[in-house]
């Protein structure tokens, strides 16, 4: 695996550290109220494991798990549910967890399948954002890092289902996904 890496982006120390900042965050903003995290799968469910366990005020969590890319690189636009969640989230404070903010497209779709369910808030925190690559406006209420137009994997997100067990953020070399 690591011979197919260019470049080691965050290391597992600086991600920690970021995510300790994210939890104190919420952890405020969040004191007293319903809080639900709903992670996107299957790429946030190494992010929302560890940021959940920075998080000190009740949390409940839930998934959702929509098509996105597949097993290529590009967002098709298309954006299918897969696994819906398990639970009404009506009346509650709601937490979308993400991976990577891309195009937005997916998200976008998320976020209004979402709003229609009538949550008490709908609030968006993601990893990782390509802020010169959206193609549709989305409010971003928490991140962790902007981050370059290359194609990312580890730290739970995944080339054709693989590098998701790497500990670190990083660039995959462009000769493994234009074979
Ligand atoms: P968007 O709809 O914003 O274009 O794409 C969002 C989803 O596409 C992310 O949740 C993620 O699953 C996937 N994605 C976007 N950029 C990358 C990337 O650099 N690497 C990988 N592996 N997936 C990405």
């Amino acid at each position: 695996m690591e011979k197919d890496i260019e470049e080691v982006l965050f290391t597992p120390a600086q991600l920690d550290e970021k995510i300790t900042e994210l939890g104190h965050q919420i952890t405020k903003d969040y004191q007293g109220k319903d809080l639900l995290m709903i992670g996107v799968l299957k790429g946030a469910n190494v992010f929302m494991s560890d940021l959940m366990r920075k998080i000190e005020t009740s949390v409940k969590i839930d998934f959702m798990a929509v098509s996105s890319y597949g097993l290529s690189t590009q967002s098709s636009g298309v954006v299918r549910i897969i696994k819906d969640l398990d639970y009404s989230i009506e009346g509650k404070d709601v937490l979308v967890v993400e991976d990577i903010i891309d195009t937005g497209l997916t998200l976008h779709y998320l976020y209004d399948n979402l709003l229609s369910r009538k949550p008490s808030s709908l609030k968006i925190c993601t990893l990782l954002d390509k802020p010169e690559r959206r193609r549709v406006d989305i409010p971003v209420d928490y991140k962790g890092f902007d981050i370059p137009d290359e194609f990312i994997v580890g730290y739970g997100i995944d080339y054709a289902e693989q590098y998701r067990n790497l500990p670190y953020v990083a660039i995959l070399k462009r000769e493994v996904y234009e074979k």
